[in-house]
């Protein structure tokens, strides 16, 4: 099963990737994952993400798709979970090419994680971390004993510029302008099976939503 995982930042993306690869047995493909295992190693796509970022532009399209298709292709017998790629239509045009190069292989599935704006505000611009140890905390969900201050070494908590309400809707603009557009492409492609999950919810309540559909397929 190859899956396709879309949602704007704060849909919580990344804790139901992970859920979903333990409950099915798949392998966990995230873009910034394997970006920074290119960079640490040195391959060749590495350094040049590197060159890029560097100087504090976007890694273009080319080196992003040229590293994906090394982990895809390692997973495709087991099959995976996309966390962060595709970003584009573009990026998506060529995930399908890359796929269907190797043995008529397609996307099964796309999960999108669809959440108000509202509430990505309310999630990202509550949290709150530790500068020392790298705990997060939320200000309302995940509060720590003593406000402010970090249960594991007693340091006082931040809000990372990250999580800045500014940041924060500017990620969210990009989102829309550039990863929605995805959304459109996979629903007007044949053969492709593309589930509006609501991710207001909390966690648990998406992970079964998510995986009544999966579960349904998996028959
Ligand atoms: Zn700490």
């Amino acid at each position: 099963m190859r899956i396709v995982l879309l949602g704007a930042p704060g849909a919580g993306k990344g804790t139901q990737c992970k859920r979903i690869v333990a409950k099915y047995g798949l392998l966990h493909l995230s873009s910034g994952d394997i970006l920074r295992q290119e960079r640490v190693a040195g391959t060749e796509l590495g350094k040049k993400a590197q060159s890029y970022m560097d100087s504090g532009a976007l890694v273009p399209d080319e080196v992003i798709v040229g590293m994906m298709a090394g982990a895809i292709n390692k997973a495709s017998e087991a099959g995976f979970v996309l966390d962060g790629f595709p970003r584009t239509v573009h990026q998506a045009a060529e995930l399908d090419r890359l796929l269907k190069a190797s043995d008529e292989k397609k996307i099964d599935v796309v999960l999108n994680l669809q959440i108000d704006e509202q509430m990505v505000a309310q999630r990202m611009t509550g949290r709150r971390s530790c500068p020392q140890c790298g705990a997060v905390y939320h200000i309302e969900n995940l509060k720590p004993k003593v406000e402010g201050i970090c249960d594991n070494d007693g340091t006082e908590l931040i809000q990372r510029p990250d999580d800045s309400i500014e940041v924060v809707m500017n990620r969210l603009k990009t989102y829309r302008r550039q990863t929605e557009p995805v959304v459109d492409y996979y629903k007007n492609k044949n053969g492709s099976t593309v589930y509006d999950i609501d991710a207001n919810k909390d966690a648990d309540e998406v992970s079964a939503l998510v995986f009544e559909k999966l579960d349904a397929l998996w028959l």
